[in-house]
């Protein structure tokens, strides 16, 4: 068997004095500081140097003094809603995206030539189309992917993650044919004549994990695949050293199966984590979880399971959110529910019943109203004025249901980043209501708290950009959609990417400010986010990430 690893136990060995310009501490004075002194990953002191110096002197402790200049101390981000392991692997995928190819042609000539590089029978994946982006503006057909290859899987996901296109081999293999009805939640598309266009939705997904994968069943877009376990640890790898670099220091994984767990038991056994992580596992857990006893956070400082994930319906970029009346962009569209409201209600009840956080992918007003009727009912079955029930993306919201959230203290996790890079698509998509994509101005103004987020991958871990957006609102394109009710203060986008953060993942105690007696995570900017103009946000540079007291980003250059 393997050993209990002492995995709690902070790394750093030296007690540490910082110094620097400004300490944003964002406690709840909205302190700032120029000085902090921390010991075995905790926070000592905060406050100037010679407070930190009497503390230490207090403590009979000789910290080692580090300078950091001129540059902007904040609390390490903390980027609730992430996909660690699908970002790493996606990234051993062939990028197909708009900078790489602009038509189906150009996308199947770099997928054939990523096939002539790999072993024979090794799966051929890509990744990043948009088909409103391409030239022909539909989705490659598989007849076009057995271009690619006809022995082998060909997978290639669209931007929203939530499907794609397979060739026919894959198809066949897993036995499915024109007569094959689509599964609940999801979709094997088919044309005019009713054959298979190759393209896949959501719980269609399903097939891509092989026959021995992880099966999850309706209850999510299935991106579980399967590599070898080595692999998948390079791949973790890579993607946390992306988290770090953008400043982040704990997540939460918004989708944890039996193959992300085994990853981060790996990296936590072998000390090898470098920043937190909180998992909630995917809502085909649920009844395990709860035979097992799971009924609350457990885990350690590290690695801890935080609650469950549920699906409420699909992705706006994807058009498979649901809007029953059907897209404007395509009225024979309307997207989908993962389950119907009767059994995703059972199932937020039992969670909630037994004491765990909830966290439900919902972005169509339809999709958000069968949430939060469900946590309203769960709540009047077993009150609980701290239940802290979470909407992941919550991307379009009514004003009624935002005040409802707010009275139920249901906290929206959205990303900014989203309607950066694709507001305009939402727009298309569904008409004005668009323009109100990510609305947390309206959250403020209703006195919700909002949490700021990545996605990634389904955008970059980049958290000065998705401050950035929440301030100015303005897209990648340069569009400002919607009225400026919907922008919020600087402040707040930082908080909501920091202490909010911590709040939804429920470890606020810990995380998320900086504190006598948190963590000493923490990055150091190149500029102050509170002072440059809105539009110079997403440029600061992230020179230091420090996690647990230690550095575990960028501190060579300094
Ligand atoms: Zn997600």
């Amino acid at each position: 068997m393997r050993k209990l690893v002492p995995f709690d136990v902070s790394a750093q060995t030296v007690p540490r004095l910082v110094t620097a310009s400004t300490i944003r501490t964002l406690d709840a004075a909205g302190r700032a500081a120029t000085a902090m002194l921390f010991d075995r990953g905790r926070v000592l002191a905060v406050g100037t140097p010679e407070e930190c110096r009497d503390a230490a002197r207090g403590r009979g402790l000789k910290a080692e003094h580090v300078d950091l200049g001129d540059a902007v101390v904040i609390p390490g981000f903390i980027d609730a809603h992430a996909h660690p392991l699908m970002y790493g692997q996606m990234m051993t995928w062939v990028d197909c995206g708009p900078e790489r190819a602009a038509s189906i042609p150009e996308i199947v000539a770099l997928l054939k030539a990523a096939a002539a590089g790999l072993p024979p029978g090794r799966p051929v994946r890509g990744y990043g189309y948009e088909q409103r982006n391409l030239v022909e503006k539909r989705h490659p057909t598989r007849y076009e992917l057995d271009q690619v290859a006809t022995d082998r899987e060909v997978y290639l996901m669209n931007a929203s993650g939530h499907g794609g296109v397979v060739n026919s081999f894959t198809l066949a293999q897993n036995g499915v044919g024109r007569d094959t009805p689509d599964p609940e939640g999801g979709e094997f598309f088919r044309d005019a004549d009713g054959e298979l266009t190759g393209e896949l939705s959501d719980a269609a997904c399903n097939i891509l994990t092989g026959v021995h994968g992880v099966k999850i069943g309706h209850h999510g877009p299935n991106f579980h695949l399967e590599d070898e376990p080595a692999e998948h640890l390079r791949q973790l790898d890579v993607a946390m050293t992306r988290f770090l670099a953008g400043g982040v220091t704990a997540l939460g994984d918004a989708q944890v199966t039996r193959r992300e767990f085994d990853m981060y038991l790996r990296l936590a056994q072998n000390q090898k984590l470098p920043l937190r992580v909180s998992m909630y596992l995917l809502s085909h857990l649920l009844d395990e979880a709860l035979e097992m006893g799971l009924v609350g956070q457990f885990g350690n400082s590290h690695l801890s399971f935080a609650g469950i994930k549920l699906y409420a319906d699909g992705t706006l970029g994807g058009w498979t959110a649901y809007f029953p009346d059907g897209y404007v962009g395509d009225p024979c569209r309307t997207g989908q529910l993962y389950h119907e409201p009767a059994e995703y209600t059972a199932m937020v009840r039992r969670a909630h019943a037994a004491g765990l956080q909830t966290a439900t992918h919902a972005q169509s007003p339809t999709a958000i109203e069968m949430v939060i009727t469900a946590i309203e009912q769960a709540l009047a079955d077993r009150p609980d004025p701290d239940a802290r029930h979470r909407i992941e993306h919550c991307g379009l919201p009514t004003h009624e249901q935002i005040r409802r959230m707010a009275a139920s203290g249901i906290r929206p996790v959205n990303q900014t980043q989203h309607y950066y890079n694709w507001g305009e698509g939402v727009e298309q998509a569904i008409g004005t209501p668009g323009e109100r994509f990510n609305p947390l101005g309206e959250f403020a103004d209703a006195g919700l708290p909002f949490t700021i987020s990545s996605d990634a991958p389904v955008a970059e871990p980049i958290p000065l950009e998705a401050i950035q957006t929440a301030v100015t609102r303005v897209t990648r394109r340069g569009h400002r959609l919607g009225p400026d009710t919907l922008r919020v203060s600087a402040e707040a986008a930082l908080r909501a990417h920091t202490i909010e953060g911590a709040v939804s993942i429920g470890r606020e105690d810990d995380l998320g400010t900086l504190e006598v007696g948190k963590c000493a995570d923490f990055v150091v900017l190149s500029d102050d986010p509170l002072t440059v103009d809105p539009t110079a946000i997403s440029g600061i540079q992230v020179l230091e990430t420090w996690v647990d007291g230690e550095p575990r980003h960028g501190v060579v250059g300094r």
